[in-house]
């Protein structure tokens, strides 16, 4: 099983002419409402990874259908609370020109008791996953709950902030980054990756693919080149990537099979317009691949 403490946002999209000025009153040409977070988006790519997955978070009252709609994925949503604060949610800006000017307010994800992540951990053990990114509070309570017992640590340090990260990156199994946040790291820790103390990490690279660094006697790099593709929207590649990242680990598969599936994966993400909804099945990846598909990936079911 993979518990993901994960934020889950509301995506509130505006079209509008120009991205509003100081004092501007700006009426938008049409708005749409979505399900996102980073956190929402890996679960998602988790189950229709086929992998079996427990998010752990919390919604407002306002946040009932998003909660509905991950359910609707085969996601266990026992451990997602609502709490008395709006949803976290985004106020997307879009000008004519697919400029983009965003408004991001935690909300419900900040609310997150340790009662309740303990709670979320309390049947978790060995050979389960833990995976979080940086949307929601709670994050060191869940990484110490989930290394006490014997879970393996996936962290996704995004988006980046030094202070937050840096007591908890030495304590992650596995690091998944893109190469802008990587390098963030570095400069940041003024330490290279053999002196991290991470074992596996692994730096994605946009069009170019991705960067498994793994440490066993020495450190090996492997390069895994994304398929080419027409690039439509590039939104929630990377946590298409870390969920299925991690929904091929939590099955036995190797690191470099994993990588080699959430690099097709997430490049085939970005041929489709959307989020959750635009995340490939694990049947569609394998015929990708050329593979044998293997029964058990998931499809909304609304
Ligand atoms: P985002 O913030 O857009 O969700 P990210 O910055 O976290 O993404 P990237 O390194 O940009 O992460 O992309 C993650 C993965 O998505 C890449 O490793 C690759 O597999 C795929 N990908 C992204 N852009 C492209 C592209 N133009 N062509 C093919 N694959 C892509």
């Amino acid at each position: 099983m993979i518990f993901n403490l994960g934020s889950v946002n509301i995506d509130y999209v505006y079209a509008v002419p120009h991205l509003p000025q100081p004092g501007e009153t700006l009426a938008a040409a049409s708005m749409s409402v979505g399900l996102g977070g980073k956190g929402a988006n890996m679960s998602v790519a988790i189950a229709r990874a086929g992998g079996p997955v427990r998010h752990i978070g919390a919604v407002g009252p306002d946040g009932v259908w998003a909660k509905a709609r991950l359910a609707g994925y085969g996601i266990d949503v026992d451990h997602v609370a609502t709490v008395d604060v709006a949803t976290g949610h985004a106020i997307i800006n879009v000008d004519a020109q697919g400029e983009n000017a965003i408004v991001i307010f935690p909300g419900a994800n900040h609310e997150q008791s340790d009662r309740a992540i303990a709670a979320g951990l309390a049947d978790a053990g060995a050979g389960d996953f833990l995976i979080f990114q940086n949307e929601t509070n709670g994050r060191e309570f869940a990484m110490t709950q989930a290394l006490e017992r014997g879970l393996q640590v996936i962290y996704v340090p995004a988006p980046y902030d030094e202070d937050p990260v840096k007591p908890l990156l030495p304590k992650a199994d596995i690091l998944v980054l893109n190469e802008v946040e990587f390098g963030q790291m570095i400069q940041a820790t003024g330490r290279d990756v053999a002196t991290l103390g991470i074992p596996t990490i692994v730096v994605t690279r946009g069009a170019q693919g991705a960067v498994l660094l793994e440490e066993s006697s020495g450190w090996s790099e492997r390069v895994f080149s994304a398929p080419k593709v027409a690039a439509i929207d590039t939104t929630g590649a990377g946590d298409t990537f870390a969920g299925y990242l991690a929904a091929g680990l939590e099955v036995g598969l190797s690191a470099e099979q994993s990588v080699e599936r959430a690099v097709t994966a997430a490049a085939l993400k970005v041929t489709r317009r959307g989020t959750a909804e635009a995340i490939p099945s694990l049947d569609e990846v394998q015929t990708f691949l050329g593979q044998e598909p293997t029964k058990g990936a998931s499809s909304p079911q609304s």
